[in-house]
């Protein structure tokens, strides 16, 4: 089981999430207020650091917190069981992070409670949007959702707002 801290960073108030698990803690989006994030991973074993997409409000303290930790940007981080699906629409780049044996997704801005992200960024693509949910769709209804911004919320939940998503993308 991980433990999850969030710690909300930055003027666009991104959710910067803490996991432990066992001995290990990796950091994903680390946005801004570097300081803020290395308070919280006090007495914590840092050993990774995890993005969703780059853009500025995810990666704003990526580089001091690399440095504070010695540390470099992976995609596979041992001690951790998590798959890394690949859902573009908001930007070319976003991925949301399974963690499989929790039930945890942790999705960036690609998928909020209640709300999509924006597909009228550099990148961004309505088509892509949509193939990602309807992959996401095929997720346990019970899945957890950890977003780049705003609260967490339920898979199950978020699946009945996706036909009126679908209609309001320009496909
Ligand atoms: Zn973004």
């Amino acid at each position: 089981m991980i433990q999850i801290k969030k710690v909300v960073v930055g003027d666009l108030e991104e959710n910067c999430y803490i996991i432990t698990n066992k001995n290990k803690t990796i950091i994903i989006d680390p946005g801004d207020d570097s300081q803020k994030i290395i308070n919280k991973c006090k007495n914590h074993n840092v050993v990774g650091v995890l993005i969703t997409h780059h853009h500025f409000d995810h990666v704003g303290a990526l580089n001091e917190i690399l440095n504070h930790y010695s540390i470099s940007e992976e995609k596979f981080i041992e001690g951790f069981d998590y798959k890394i699906l690949e859902t573009p629409g908001h930007s070319k780049d976003s991925v949301t992070y399974y963690f499989y044996k929790d039930n945890i997704m942790f999705c960036g801005d690609f998928l909020f409670k209640d709300a999509i992200g924006r597909t009228d960024l550099p990148t961004g693509s309505d088509v892509e949007m949509k193939k990602s949910l309807e992959e996401i769709s095929k997720y346990p209804d019970d899945t957890l959702l950890f977003p780049g911004h705003g609260l967490s919320t339920i898979l199950g939940v978020e699946k009945d707002n996706f036909d009126y998503y679908y209609k309001n993308l320009n496909l």
